[in-house]
């Protein structure tokens, strides 16, 4: 028993290699199916209660079959996922992930590399993302960068480096000492800015909240106003946060007119392209971001237009050592040697937040290589079209009216004469139901509207009929 068990002892890797390669290769077929059927099948549908139950188990102290487990999957996780990879997911703004960003995530889990320091080759396939989205967005040579999970994170990031561009990198250790920092951005601006000002314990009122137009975009003359008065007001205006792409209206605010004006006022000019800084890749959109490489940080997601699997967001900023003052700390247990695995320069633990960080930047190299920025781009371009053919369907309808103007790949409509917007919400939701086209509901002028945005590589014009056909067919429908 003794020596059985001893022979036996190999950690938790399989007694049977060869059984579990035919688990595996069951696991992939069946998610490839899945990926390749995805039209087929409802885009999304409320859990069952028993698919729930199935999460309120006791703990598993027993070892189970991994056929059982992954049965357990097929039946009560792969059918209730969250829409977006089916192409007729048009809310919020979600990517819909490829297949080769999902065999790279496998890869980066088996190779399971903690990429928060140590001298290995994750750091170089990081650093290679980080110099092509600097050659991308035309930042300069002492640009540095770093995957996050998202841009929540990313714009968090750009407020910390702004305060300590402001106040020193001793900020660090004697905390604001009184300062009145104030920030800037539009009033339709991402929430996670605001949020970001909270977290970095300057507060959600120390961000100035500069009306837009009627286009969404930031009023040039209403944020000059604001920076003036808070000057005379004993204040220190250190932030100014554009948007490449607001989440309503997929609006970009003059980019190059605030990169002046941040470089006149001595501001910190950060950019939020979680939602659009990826039209650079489209020739014909690129020009809409004019100024965007005078950013001194730029926050993005490739999990969304760039459709790497989630999450994987990215801060470039336009000098690492920023980074490295807001964030290198000198630990014993992380010293550093000349040569072995505490060697190396870069240690992305020096230049973020994170210690532990999985290998985001492989999905991302899988999927920039494996595609190319030029079917990126065109598929990229592809989504604005659809958006402007769903503009122009809605322009024609006399039972639909716009409810702001399009921009870049979203559309905000409601039926006409819907005053309340109660037909908005209740439409957005029946069709989520229905699962066969998921716009998702915001609010505009103070009302609900119907917002498609249409950032999934495989939605089709067949989808965006679907869209316009349910619409109409339930504003008709008796309640
Ligand atoms: C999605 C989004 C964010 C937040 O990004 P996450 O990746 O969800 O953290 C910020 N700003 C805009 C404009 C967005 O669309």
């Amino acid at each position: 028993m003794q020596e059985e068990r001893q022979e036996g002892a190999r950690g938790l890797d399989p007694q049977d290699w060869g059984a579990l390669r035919e688990s595996a290769h069951r696991m992939l077929d069946g998610m490839l199916d899945h990926l390749e059927h995805r039209r087929d099948v409802p885009l999304w549908q409320a859990p069952s209660p028993e698919a729930r139950a199935a999460f309120d188990m006791a703990l598993p102290r027993a070892p189970a079959a991994l056929d059982a487990v992954h049965e357990d999957f097929r039946r009560h996780i792969l059918p209730y996922g969250a829409g977006n990879t089916h192409p007729g997911f048009m809310g919020w703004v979600q990517g819909g992930g490829t297949p080769v960003g999902m065999l790279a995530e496998m890869l980066a889990a088996g190779f399971n590399a903690n990429c928060g320091g140590r001298d290995h080759i994750g750091h170089e396939v990081e650093r290679q993302i980080t110099r092509w989205m600097r050659d991308l967005y035309g930042f300069p040579r002492t640009a540095g960068g770093i995957f996050l999970t998202g841009a929540s994170q990313g714009n968090f990031l750009a407020v910390l480096i702004a305060r300590s561009r402001a106040l020193g990198p001793e900020v660090r250790r004697e905390g604001l000492g009184g300062a009145r920092l104030t920030a800037y951005a539009s009033a339709e601006v991402h929430g996670c800015v605001p949020r970001a000002m909270e977290m970095a314990g300057l507060g959600r009122a120390a961000l100035r909240l500069i009306p837009a137009d009627a286009l969404g975009r930031m009023d040039m003359a209403a944020l000059a106003e604001r920076i003036a008065e808070d000057r005379t007001a004993g204040c220190t205006p250190f932030l100014l946060v554009g948007s490449a792409g607001t989440v309503n209206m997929g609006a970009v605010d003059p980019l190059a007119a605030l990169a002046d004006l941040a470089a006149a006022e001595g501001l910190h000019f950060h950019v939020d392209g979680a939602l659009g800084a990826f039209a650079r890749l489209a020739p014909g959109l690129a020009p809409l971001l004019d100024g965007i490489e005078r950013a001194d940080s730029l926050a993005f997601d490739f999990h969304k237009w760039a459709q790497v699997p989630y999450d994987a967001g990215f801060l470039l900023t336009r000098d690492e050592a920023w980074q490295y003052d807001t964030f290198a700390a000198d630990n014993a247990y992380l010293a550093r040697a000349e040569t072995g695995l505490a060697g190396g320069s870069w240690w992305p633990c020096d230049t973020g937040p994170d210690l532990s960080r999985g290998f985001r930047a492989l999905k991302t190299w899988f999927t920039l290589k494996t595609y190319g920025l030029d079917v990126l781009g065109a598929m990229i371009e592809g989504t604005c079209t659809l958006a402007r053919g769903l503009a122009e369907r809605i322009e024609a309808e006399p039972g639909l009216e716009l409810a702001a103007p399009q921009g870049l790949n979203i559309v905000c409509f409601r039926p006409t004469g819907d005053l309340d917007g109660a037909r908005s919400s209740s439409i957005t939701e029946e069709l989520q139901c229905e699962g066969r086209v998921a716009p998702s509901l915001t609010r505009l002028d103070g009302r609900p509207a119907i917002r498609a945005c249409i950032t999934n590589h495989r939605t089709t014009a067949e989808d965006i009929e679907a869209l316009v056909e349910g619409v109409l067919r339930l504003d008709r429908a008796p309640d």
